[in-house]
């Protein structure tokens, strides 16, 4: 028997962002093209429904590129790679296709730039995240002049040496918390006054429209649901938000996981979905809540993404 009614939020903008959108598509462009087998390196996005949909359909998603049969198609996935391994796959005579965010390049060509004008780097990032280790790896080797080396936190900071020279600058991976990364920002211009920033903050509009939509709805509910994987990070950071408010947070990339005891007592409920968690998972969550209590769904109202980002030529 169904329990009560349950107040269903679901935020704006959530879900798939451009990078997501344009990566799987490459996947699927590349299948279509060349026929499966193709291979792409770590999962394309960070998200386990898109990865076994990819799978099905041909994709085989490898670690390591020396398991890969020399002359095949190589994805480069969404989160971009390191010049070590773009030079690894040219060495095993892999044919590379680049699927790497537009807006993460953006951070890449940044991180040359300063290189080359002789900058030591900060970059603001999780340690072994695919995307920390692309645009650490853009830098193959430090030097007394110019070098990188990875920020995760305010203690970082504190930890750092007196740098003699004006030439710091900072970049950051592009699916941080905009809040606990401008408190890390602030750490190093206090600490380098002069610290050199990027053009533009280097956290990607998708990460701050996300992340505001939950800020907003957080007011009127009881329990937050973020759809996404556990390795996205910016579905990661969702959760994160809800529960620095107080509120109860769950992130869930699979239906097989719901749990209905957890809505007892739960009169509002919203729902969000990382940048790589496809829609049809926020709608088989809603079904699972409805076998639990009747529900009245509603929209949040949230700003309206209009990001394409251009297909390579596959
Ligand atoms: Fe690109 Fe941002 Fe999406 Fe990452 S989250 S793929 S940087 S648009």
């Amino acid at each position: 028997m169904k329990v009560g009614v349950i107040n269903i939020a679901l935020a704006n903008p959530r879900g798939f962002c451009a990078g997501v959108e344009r990566a799987i598509i490459i996947v699927e462009e590349a299948l279509k093209k060349y026929g499966a087998p193709i291979y792409v390196r770590n999962e394309v996005v960070h998200n386990k429904y898109v990865i076994n949909d990819l799978k099905q359909k041909g994709a085989i998603f490898v670690d390591d590129l020396h398991t890969i049969p020399s002359g095949s198609h190589i994805i480069f996935s969404a989160h971009g790679v390191s010049k070590a391994v773009r030079k690894s796959a040219d060495k095993l005579h892999l044919i590379p296709i680049d699927a790497t965010c537009p807006l993460v390049t953006k951070v890449h060509n940044e991180v040359n730039r300063f290189y080359e004008g002789q900058y030591h780097i900060f970059m603001i990032g999780h340690k072994g995240h695919p995307e920390a280790e692309g645009t650490m790896g853009q830098i193959e080797k430090n030097s007394p002049e110019a070098s990188i080396h990875l920020i995760e936190s305010i203690d970082d900071v504190e930890k750092l040496p007196n740098i003699d020279t004006d030439k710091i600058s900072y970049v950051s991976q592009t699916t941080l918390s905009v809040d606990d990364t401008s408190i890390i920002i602030d750490a190093l211009k206090s600490k380098f006054p002069n610290i050199k920033s990027p053009k533009n903050s280097d956290i990607c509009y998708a990460t701050q429209n996300r992340q505001d939509a939950v800020k907003g709805m957080l007011g009127n509910q009881d329990l937050i649901f973020v759809v996404g994987s556990n390795n996205s990070s910016n579905s990661s950071r969702l959760a994160e938000i809800a529960k620095q408010h107080n509120i109860e947070a769950i992130l869930i990339d699979d239906m097989k996981f719901f749990d209905p005891s957890i809505l007892k007592n739960k009169k509002n409920i919203g729902i969000t979905a990382g940048a790589s968690a496809p829609e049809i998972l926020v709608q088989q969550l809603i079904v699972e809540i409805n076998k639990y209590s009747d529900t009245v769904v509603s929209e949040i109202k949230g700003v309206e993404e209009s990001v394409i980002f251009k297909l390579p030529i596959i």
